[in-house]
């Protein structure tokens, strides 16, 4: 029915002959924004409050957030595809890259990584599909009962259960609460749809789907059997339900990244479309992601994009195996709520298996952690980066890893600028 138009949240991306949705936000509310909207050209403002704006162009509707999400509805059941849903505490934007490329970009869409949200999937849904025959889908967790109404978008055809960590644990809930959120997405899926989930014992006693696919680190149905690094590069064994396959891919993955690969190959398998042995062994990780290069010959890793202590958790296992000596450079783990102080404690611990912790504190929930490695602790970025280039040597490896909110990068950037 709104096939035609673009939609818009953000009054300050209007563009004529849009329709501008207002939201409820936690900061502000796009009804404060209406008027500004179709002052820009908007030809709709949808509505879930009275506004102060001509009525032939408002759109009112009980909840404005619902209105997106059956708007997505209606687009993808017309076009009926075959959606292939993915969710997890860490890995979902790697992975759904890797399948939807495999599948190719004729036939397949996929939603941008930042686009995972019940405002964000169908959003892009509505702006940017067009009817390709698969829908790859990104679902993100914030609370208990984000995944269901995503599901309410597009229901999965294969549901994709990457891992369960303790993420968002402070909005979410607690563990059980995440667990049980995260299993939507299989308890959502259509009738007679396929589960592909990590192999955790944890994870699958709840499960009781007739198709059901596992992968894991050596167990599974599909199972990354072994790896080992070279240089900047990683050779990693698979097996899958007929062969065993190398790849040797072009960067260094850790092994969270690697067990991702075996959910991967699970999915190709079961929509029957071959891996791409070149696309696979090709991809780099996404800016941010761990992502690992040579600066000076110090081995840097770029993890700024998030962190949760589970992606802690392989970074280090990972960061220990690539250099001589082993650093970090880490900030808080937002979201914890009231487990703020055992997740930072629980992170501390972690750090101890490295030769040198900086603790950038531009934020006080860091504030939580100790740990006996600790050689730095500062909320200045330049400060870092002038210790840093007195104690690395050549061979060496840093780790830059904090969540979202604390920009980590920009103490990488300034440590990149500093150095050449
Ligand atoms: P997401 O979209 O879920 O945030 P990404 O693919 O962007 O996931 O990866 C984010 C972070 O999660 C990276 O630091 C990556 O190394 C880490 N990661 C990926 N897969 C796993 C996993 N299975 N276990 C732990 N950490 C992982």
């Amino acid at each position: 029915m709104y096939d035609e138009y673009d939609f818009v949240i953000d009054s300050r991306k209007v563009t004529p002959g849009c329709i501008f949705v207002a939201i409820r936000g936690e900061k502000t509310d796009g009804h404060f924004y209406v008027q500004d909207a179709l002052c820009k050209g908007a030809k709709y403002a949808v509505v879930e409050k009275e506004v102060d704006a001509p009525a032939s162009q408002l759109i009112k509707v009980e909840n404005t957030v619902d209105f997106l999400i059956n708007t997505a509805h209606d687009k993808v059941q017309k076009y009926k595809p075959f959606v292939i849903g993915i969710t997890g505490s860490n890995g979902k934007t790697t992975t759904k890259e890797l399948i939807s490329r495999s599948i190719g970009k004729e036939n397949c869409f996929a939603n941008p990584g930042n686009f995972n949200t019940e405002i964000g999937l169908p959003l892009s849904i509505i702006n940017h599909y067009h009817g390709e025959r698969y829908l790859v889908l990104e679902m993100a967790m914030n609370k208990f009962g984000d995944i269901a109404k995503l599901c309410e978008v597009a229901q999965p055809d294969v549901s994709v259960l990457l891992n369960v960590g303790s993420a968002h644990r402070g909005v979410a809930g607690n563990d059980q609460a995440i667990l049980e959120g995260k299993l939507q997405i299989i308890e959502k899926m259509r009738p007679n749809g396929t589960a592909v989930v990590i192999n955790d014992e944890r994870i699958l006693r709840k499960i009781s789907t007739p198709f059901l696919a596992t992968f894991g680190y050596r167990k599974g149905d599909y199972q990354l059997l072994d790896y080992c690094y070279h240089d900047l590069s990683t050779t990693a064994v698979y097996k899958t339900a007929s062969e065993t396959v190398e790849f040797n891919l072009k960067s260094i993955w850790n092994t969270g990244q690697l067990t991702n690969i075996a959910a991967v190959l699970a999915v190709l398998d079961l929509i029957k479309v071959n891996y791409n042995k070149d696309l696979i062994e090709n991809f780099s990780p996404v800016q941010g992601r761990f992502k690992v290069f040579k600066h000076r010959d110090i081995i840097v890793i770029d993890d700024c994009y998030n962190a949760s202590l589970e992606s802690f958790k392989v970074a280090i296992e990972t960061l220990r195996k690539l250099g001589k000596r082993s650093f970090a450079v880490v900030g808080s783990i937002k979201e914890q709520g009231v487990y703020s102080a055992q997740t930072h404690q629980e992170l501390g611990k972690m750090l101890e298996a490295l030769d040198g912790v900086i603790v950038y504190n531009s934020d006080h929930e860091i504030d939580f952690m100790s740990c006996s490695k600790e050689i730095l602790r500062t909320d200045d970025a330049e400060q870092v980066v002038l210790f840093l280039r007195k104690i690395l040597q050549p061979q060496d490896v840093v780790l830059f890893k904090a969540s979202r909110a604390v920009q980590i990068e920009r103490v990488l950037e300034k440590y990149l600028e500093g150095s050449k």
